[in-house]
């Protein structure tokens, strides 16, 4: 095309400019608004993805000049079980490698949601029911206290504001530059920490406990959404060395491998430890009966336990004196698994840990830690890099769905490091599309896994209602049915691009150069959507639209069937709602015939009415829209003809 140059009137080379953009448009409006019931805008029109640059492109891949910030702590903290005062001293090492100087620093306090005045007490946050798991955000600690900010000897000024805290730096941090940051600081643990850190007795689960540097990025400089409880957290990588210091009686795993085994392990742990590395098969390092013993030992004293963690966005741990512990090793990572005698179901625990892994290694991204462990406790199901926390559970396909669900999360967010606060379906929702695989493997040719790959359908009648459901794209602090935005409704989403929009080869090998790509990196949600359309190599902005950014509704129907005057058998077909979607008919002949048509989503570039045409001679005798109901189609009276 070669627009002609007008002589001096901007008017008509605006009408000209506007008129070329127009013909390039897909969907346009015109065509929109001539067409019956097409009342929306365009189901195909590009998504308003954040513009791309240097940084993040728009192949939504990290650009030549991507950054993040990398933060390494040295911890020493002490729990004392009498007083549940959990004292520490850190040392921040900040390495800003920004294009910016940085003038202060921010913390992210998250324990100061149990301070009576945080906003989540203050407005008695609902918990979040997820079945039968509750997440209540309520919480019977102190908060944190900070005593001594400091650095370089010198105190600095700081500001605590709920869940963050502002620090000031004696000088400008220069791009490229590096600082250390002291930190003196107590707190109470509490018994029960708003779902995320708690104890049940003896034993502790202790997560989220530690002052934490706050995300600087490109995409919105400080990530400071407070914390609520519902969105988990945002982290940067770096390394830890942390010392725990615990009465002698009590066994501890953490995030991170033991660095002074000799210090805390007896002689016959270390060698069963050392058989358990050469084996598939779950090797008690504690014993059922030792465990029983142990619950009746006093402490003689106190226990440093040493650990180390490189290139960990987190660090938790967990202890009790009568914790059973089996260990085993998938491809030099060792899987270990640690209970309360009590927890019977829990002897199975290694093995699904250990296809767990392997599972998702094979599937998605080589684990890169050395151990991957889960402990049974109060806590109902949370994730921290290494280490998960599972409640005990009551059925085999409980224990799994959980234990896996938690593994899962060392790959989103845990290696892919996305921002849980703002974007949970990219972490629980991919999360939950990859469980799902998990269960059909573990639980090959039992019931469970012929239930498990429906379940999100199943799940779309009592969830997704019209006028009440709300935007998956929504913060997890903003979903009122977070159980069906952020988990179910996403993975039910990724199935279908899965299997009805790209098959199933072609999504695999996208999602995994996405997961490549971004690993140990801070995605968002624009560089997954071009980073998938690129890698699939399909625009597919029309269903990130429908399912991400909206709370678009599908109704496929069958309109009417006709035949022409030369015998061709006309088909009309209506998409009625806002979702668009690709379409599968089943036709049956006069003959007795049966077909299956799969039309591509194109079907509707158009409009919402699209005629499929059947080769004169063959007499069409019914028509079925998604025979074999896979899709969330709001009315399905109007899926069959005659109707
Ligand atoms: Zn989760």
């Amino acid at each position: 095309m070669n627009p002609r140059r007008s002589p001096n009137s901007v008017a008509v080379r605006l009408a000209l400019f506007a008129a070329t953009l127009f013909l390039f448009m897909p969907g346009s409006a015109t065509a929109q608004e001539e067409a019956p019931g097409w009342k929306v805008r365009s189901p195909f029109g590009p998504l308003g993805l954040a513009t791309p640059n240097t940084i993040r492109t728009g192949a939504g891949l990290p650009g030549p000049d991507y950054w993040q910030q990398k933060v390494d702590y040295r911890i020493e903290a002490t729990l004392d079980p009498a007083t549940q005062l959990l004292t520490g001293s850190e040392t921040i090492r900040y390495r800003n490698n920004s294009p910016h100087a940085l003038s202060v620093l921010w913390l992210k306090l998250d324990t100061n949601l149990c301070q009576p005045e945080s906003k989540s007490q203050v407005l008695a946050v609902p918990p979040l029911m997820f079945g039968e798991s509750v997440f209540d955000f309520t919480c019977d600690g102190s908060g944190m206290t900070l005593e001594r900010v400091a650095a370089g000897g010198r105190d600095l000024e700081h500001e605590v504001m709920g869940t963050i805290a502002r620090v000031e730096l004696p000088h400008p941090l220069p791009a490229g530059g590096s600082t250390e940051v002291e930190i003196d600081w107590y707190m109470t643990q509490p018994e029960y920490g708003y779902g995320r850190t708690g104890r049940d007795g003896t034993l502790y689960q202790v997560a989220q406990w530690y002052p934490r540097v706050a995300v600087f990025d490109d995409v919105s400089g400080w990530n400071l959404t407070p914390f609520l409880g519902a969105g988990e957290f945002y982290q940067e990588f770096g390394d830890f060395l942390v010392a725990l210091t615990v009465p002698d009686n009590f066994v501890m795993t953490a995030t991170g491998t033991i660095v002074n085994p000799d210090a805390v392990l007896t002689d016959e742990q270390q060698s069963r430890l050392a058989r358990a590395d050469e084996s598939e098969d779950a090797v008690a390092i504690i014993t059922g009966s030792e465990a029983l013993s142990n619950r009746g030992r006093s402490a003689s004293g106190a226990k440093t336990w040493r650990f180390a963690a490189e290139n960990v966005r987190d660090f938790a741990f967990a202890m009790a004196p009568d914790f059973r512990w089996d260990a085993s090793s998938y491809d030099g990572i060792r899987i270990q698994t640690f209970y309360r005698p009590e927890a019977e179901l829990w002897e199975e625990a290694n093995r699904m840990s250990w296809v767990t892994i392997k599972h998702f290694s094979e599937r998605l991204f080589p684990y890169p830690w050395p151990h991957a462990t889960t402990v049974e406790g109060p806590n109902d199901g949370m994730e921290y890099p290494m280490l998960t926390f599972v409640p005990t559970e009551t059925t085999r396909e409980g224990l799994y769905w959980v234990l896996t669900h938690e593994f899962g999360h060392e790959w989103y967010p845990m290696i892919v490091n996305s921002n849980e606060r703002l974007h949970p379906w990219m972490d629980e929702g991919f999360n939950t599309f990859i469980d799902i695989e998990s269960v059909e493997v573990y639980f090959e040719g039992e019931p469970y896994a012929e239930a498990i790959s429906i379940q999100p359908l199943e799940m779309w009648t009592d969830h997704s209602i019209a006028g009440s459901e709300q935007a998956m794209a929504l913060p997890p602090d903003e979903q009122h049915d977070l159980f069906w935005a952020g988990y179910f409704k996403p993975a039910l989403m990724l199935h279908l691009l899965q299997y009805e929009i790209l098959g199933k080869d072609r999504f695999d090998r996208a999602f995994r150069e996405y997961t490549h790509a971004w690993a140990f990196k801070h995605p968002t949600a624009s560089d997954f959507i071009r980073s998938m359309e690129n890698s699939a190599g399909m625009d597919l902005d029309w269903f990130w639209r429908a399912w991400v950014y909206s709370t678009a509704r599908l109704d496929q129907a069958v309109a009417g069937v006709s035949v022409t005057d030369v015998g061709v058998t006309e088909i009309r077909l209506e998409s009625l709602g806002r979702m668009v979607m690709p379409a599968e008919l089943q036709l049956g002949f006069s003959d007795g015939a049966a077909e299956i048509v799969r039309l591509p989503v194109e079907m509707w570039k158009l409009g919402p009415v699209y005629t499929y045409r059947v080769t004169a001679g063959r007499e069409v005798t019914s028509v079925t829209l998604d025979p074999r109901g896979v899709y969330p189609d709001d009315d399905r009276a109007n899926n069959e003809w005659p109707r």
